[in-house]
Formats: C-alpha cells, structure tokens, sequence
C-alpha cells in the first residue's frame, strides 16, 4: 500500500490516541493502544514495559547490521482541552497539548512500511517512551537492561514545531534544544512575634537577596553562550500578621544551551545560597529537579537528516540557534550517536502546551517518509 493511501489509518489512530491521553508514568492504556496496533503488522518482536510503559516494537533483517532507534513519546499534559472537535480529550485536565499524539502516529506509520518492505540487513527499533514531559522517561528507559541490550548505533527523533511552514524540516548542528533544570530552595531560620523580629531568625532579606543574585547569574563571564534564569515560586511564612517568618522557599528553572554552562550555573546557584544562608544564619536545602540535559546533534546524523529531507523534496530550515526548551532525548543523544530534528506544524498553529493547540494531521505522512529515508540510509 502507498503510504498516502494509509495516511487515515494513521490520522484515525492519532485521533484515537488524542481522545484519551494520559500524564507521564500513567501511559498504560495508551501503550496497550500501541501494542494492539503494532500486532496487526508483521513485527519481529514487541518488548512492553520499558522504563515503566515504554514499548519497542523492533524490525529485523536477515543480515546482521547496524541498529537504529526511532523514538516517539506517550505522556500528555496536565492541561484542560479547549477545542470541540470530536476526538477532543475525554478526560478533564488531561490533554495531548504537545503533539505526542502525532508523534506515536508517525513512528506507527512506520509498521506498515516495514512490515511490507521487509529490511535485508540491520535492526529497526521503534521506541515509544513513557514519561518526557517530567524527564524522567529517557533516564528510565536507558536504565532499562531489556534496553540497552539492544545497544543501538544510532538514535533519531523528531518533534512537530508550531511556528514554522508545515512539512518543513528544521535541522541544526551541535546543541538543538536546551539543558534545564529545576531548583528548589528550602530556607529554615526561627519565627518571631510580628512586633519583634529581630527575635527571630527570618530568610526575607535571604530570599530577596537570592531572587537579585540568581537572576544576575547568566552575566557570569565564565558562561560560554546562553543562559537564564526564571524565578517560579516563592513563599515567606505564612498569612498571619502577628508573625514573623521563620521559613522560606524559593523556586527557579534554569536553562543553558550548553551542558558545561549548567555545570557552571549550577555552581554559582549553590555558592550564592550557601553564602545567603551563612549570611542570614539559616539552615538551608537545595534540591534539583526535572533534569534534562541539552539535545546534541552529531554531523553525520545531521547530514543523514538533510539528505532525506532532499530526497522527499521538503523544504529544509537551518537554525542558528538552539530552542530554549529541553526534551528528554538529550539523554540518548549523551550516550548514543544521534540527532533530533523538527518538523513545521505550521506558522500560525497555536503554540505547544496551549489549550487550543491540536497536532496537524496534513504532517503525520511527512513524518514517517523522514524517518524511512533516515532508516534506509543508516542501514544501507
Ligand atoms: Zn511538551
Ligand atoms: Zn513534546
């Protein structure tokens, strides 16, 4: 079968997919959907239960060669659905509002393709992760022995990208989205009565001094390219005004386009709160949370990326600059040879995480012809 002509198989399986999404780590009915899905193809072999609910549904050749890997994600958001079509989200406060959705419809396109044009030598793993948003899943899968036993060569993995032309490929050399984390301080001193603080041992002078000092960060001059801090959260005491606070908290996402910088930022994070704390005579706690270190593209990967993009005529982007926002498949990019590229979702698609935005359909053919070309490429 052409693959246009599957192309409502696969639009139908996204909306059915869409209709009932489920949040990071809870990805158990959505992973079934992909089983059920992936049995009615000609697959060598279906591994479930990878790094919680991930799923590899794996293709062989007769000949022993290369593997590669083709990732997609299973989770949605914690976010309320604002559209009415049909298919909309079941569920309230639950919704596929980063194109996962699709995602899983692209690299399902792929089952038909490789079930019908059987691979003469090499190993194609379809990879299905559970848990991106929290970036937790990649940590899971690849502490996964049943994974790593299938020790891939190269890894791809794509993600749609509203605010470009639809079908166009976006590609970028090195770092391709941003390393992140998030930081949360604890700042523990004595509370005293409202009438006299100086009885006390507060953190709101500690607190302000931070929100100053972490913000000031990314003008660090051993910072080698781009950095920021956002403040998130804060709470000082409670809401009684005979009190003077005794607690604090203070909450911040940092993010670096290069992994060394977060080194860097990390440091000067924690030597700043160190200092406020003795300053302040507070006991203090750090924790780091939600880690995602920076997509890194390898050349060749790259190369191979663009030339598939050439050979199915789409339109390629080059971008100078890394995306600020981070995807877990940073992780396989630190350990395996690979790349990350995008996909235009189109110019004025709502933006990812947004309640009315929904994954274009029209992109779902555009997906797996990339990744075909980029697996016949790896494995020839
Ligand atoms: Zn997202
Ligand atoms: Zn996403």
């Amino acid at each position: 079968m052409k693959l246009e002509n599957s192309a409502n198989e696969l639009i139908n399986f996204r909306r059915l997919l869409h209709k009932c999404p489920e949040l990071s780590g809870k990805e158990i009915e959505t992973a079934k959907k992909i089983v059920r899905f992936a049995n009615t193809f000609d697959a060598d072999k279906i591994l479930t239960q990878l790094g919680g609910n991930g799923v590899a549904v794996i293709f062989e050749g007769k000949e022993k060669g290369k593997t590669i890997l083709i990732r997609c994600d299973l989770d949605a958001l914690p976010i309320s659905e604002e559209n009415g079509f049909e298919y909309k989200s079941v569920f309230a406060n639950v919704s596929h509002k980063c194109g996962h959705d699709g995602h899983m419809a692209i690299v399902s396109g792929l089952f038909r393709q490789l079930s019908e044009e059987k691979l003469t030598k090499g190993k194609v793993v379809l990879l299905f992760q559970p848990a991106e948003e929290t970036g937790e899943g990649a940590k899971l899968i690849l502490n996964d022995s049943k994974f790593t036993e299938l020790n891939p060569d190269y890894v791809f993995a794509l993600h749609n990208l509203p605010g470009f032309a639809k079908h166009q490929i976006v590609i970028k050399y090195n770092e391709f989205a941003s390393a992140s984390k998030g930081l949360i301080i604890r700042l523990t001193g004595k509370t005293s009565h409202a009438a006299e603080p100086e009885k006390g041992i507060t953190p709101t002078l500690a607190v302000a001094e931070l929100i100053y000092g972490l913000l000031d960060i990314p003008k660090n001059k051993s910072l080698k390219d781009f950095s920021l801090v956002t403040i998130i959260h804060s709470k000082i005491g409670e809401r009684a005004f005979g009190t003077t606070p005794g607690y604090a908290e203070l909450m911040a996402t940092v993010r670096t386009y290069k992994n060394e910088d977060m080194l860097t930022l990390t440091n000067c994070a924690e030597e700043l709160i160190n200092k406020a704390a003795v300053k302040h005579k507070l006991k203090f706690e750090i924790e780091w949370v939600e880690q995602f270190p920076a997509t890194v593209n390898s050349k060749e990967c790259v190369d191979i990326i663009s030339a598939s993009a050439k050979e199915n005529n789409f339109v390629i982007n080059k971008i100078n600059e890394p995306f600020r926002w981070s995807e877990d498949f940073g992780y396989f990019t630190q350990k395996y040879r690979g790349a990350f590229f995008g996909i235009g979702a189109g110019e004025n698609l709502p933006q990812l995480h947004n309640p009315d935005y929904d994954f274009p359909d029209e992109i779902i053919v555009t997906g797996v012809k990339m990744f075909y070309s980029i697996i016949k490429k790896v494995l020839a």
